[in-house]
């Protein structure tokens, strides 16, 4: 008999207790659903890096994470696996609105990681939508209300959370802040705490940061609860 969708988000999910990072050689020992797994292989991503060995199992598990990791050392899928996965084993539809919140600093930023989303989400049927300064703001506001998970800039998003009727965060899920210190060092500060103050209080928050500093550390205490801290340093 095949195994119901039930049935598998229950197998998965019961295997995340079990996760060691240590033990982890391959994107296959983790329990992910199918689609994550075929988007994955067909990009050619077989060995997680150690930023993503380290943290995907958190992240499975349900913990908030604030992870250091330098540039260039694997964090956009170490933060878009678990958004998949949480929302995957949610059955999330597109009618179930904004679950997945993606805070980047720069344009470009955003643009990478939506097409790292494209691609190894591509088996998934989530929407995903780009808050982005430069873009038509009238056909972004009409969209909003029909994305699943969102890629952004602080300035913009925060301008959608004051104007938007049409912005609903009150289903979110997963917040993941990407490149937290830059987002602070580009005076984004004071726009990232209205956007953490507007935001639901029961979700998962992934925390990313090449450094640790006293404000990185005040954001984390605004944005985390009970987080795992991940350091990884690459001996290359
Ligand atoms: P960071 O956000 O930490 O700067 P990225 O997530 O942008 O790093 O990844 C840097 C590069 O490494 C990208 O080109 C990405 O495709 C590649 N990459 C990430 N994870 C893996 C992996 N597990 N296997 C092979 N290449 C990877
Ligand atoms: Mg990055």
């Amino acid at each position: 008999k095949k195994e119901s969708i039930d049935e598998v988000i229950e197998r998965l999910q019961s295997s995340y207790s079990d996760i060691v990072p240590e033990n982890i050689s391959s994107f296959n020992d983790f329990p992910l659903s199918l689609n994550t797994q075929k988007g994955l292989r067909e990009n050619d991503y077989t060995e997680p890096t150690d930023i993503q060995k380290q943290s995907i199992g958190y992240a499975l598990q349900g913990n908030d994470i604030l992870g250091a990791a330098k540039t260039g050392s694997g964090k956009t899928l170490a933060f878009l696996i678990p958004v998949l996965e949480v929302l995957f084993c949610k059955k999330w539809t597109t009618l179930d609105g904004l679950g997945a919140l993606i805070i980047t600093p720069t344009r470009e930023l955003a643009y990478q990681i939506f097409e790292t989303l494209r691609k190894v989400g591509r088996y998934h049927d989530f929407s995903a939508g780009l808050i982005i300064g430069g873009k038509d703001l009238h056909f972004e506001k009409k969209r909003m209300d029909q994305c699943n998970i969102v890629i952004c800039t602080p300035g913009r998003l925060l301008h959608h959370m004051d104007e938007n009727p049409l912005f609903d965060c009150v289903n979110l899920q997963i917040l993941v802040l990407d490149e937290a210190d830059n987002c602070l060092n580009m005076g984004f500060e004071e726009t990232m705490n209205s956007i953490i103050a507007n935001l639901p209080p029961n979700r998962q928050t992934l925390l990313f940061s090449a450094t640790q500093t006293k404000s990185i550390r005040d954001l984390a205490r605004l944005s985390l609860t009970n987080p795992k801290y991940l350091s990884v340093h690459e001996n290359a």
